[in-house]
Formats: structure tokens, sequence, C-alpha cells
């Protein structure tokens, strides 16, 4: 089995950068291409990371609660 996994977006391989997957659309992106999201999450692209926020809108109150 190839590994054939690239960066969506420069198309960079995995061999070449440290790629991450996507925890919306499970696209792979490398360091350069992520979008940092609210609350610092990272996610291969601005429309995904609203897909996020969209989808646990109740939760963020959680997690930007009282200050640490
Ligand atoms: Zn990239
Ligand atoms: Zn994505």
């Amino acid at each position: 089995m190839i590994d054939d996994t690239k960066c969506v977006k420069c198309r960079a391989s995995s061999e070449v950068v440290k790629l991450e997957k996507c925890i919306v659309c499970y696209s792979h992106y490398c360091d350069d291409c992520a979008f940092r999201a609210t609350g610092g999450r990272r996610l291969c692209s601005e429309s995904c990371a609203q897909i996020l926020m969209q989808g646990d809108e109740d939760e963020l109150e959680n997690e930007f609660g009282p200050e640490e």
C-alpha cells in the first residue's frame, strides 16, 4: 500500500512535511497551510472551521469559560 498522503492545499507529501488530519473533512494539511480556528484548533481551511463551530456552539461556552 502506497502512502500518498498529501496536503490538500499545497500538495506537499507527508515525506516532506508533517501533515495533520482535519477533524472535519479528514483531509490532510501541512503546518504552513493549517487554518487556526477559534480556541486554538487547527483545521485544513476556514470553511471547515466554520462547520466545526456551527457543530459545537453549545460546547464553546464551556471551553471558553472562566480563564484558567
Ligand atoms: Zn500545505
Ligand atoms: Zn477540513
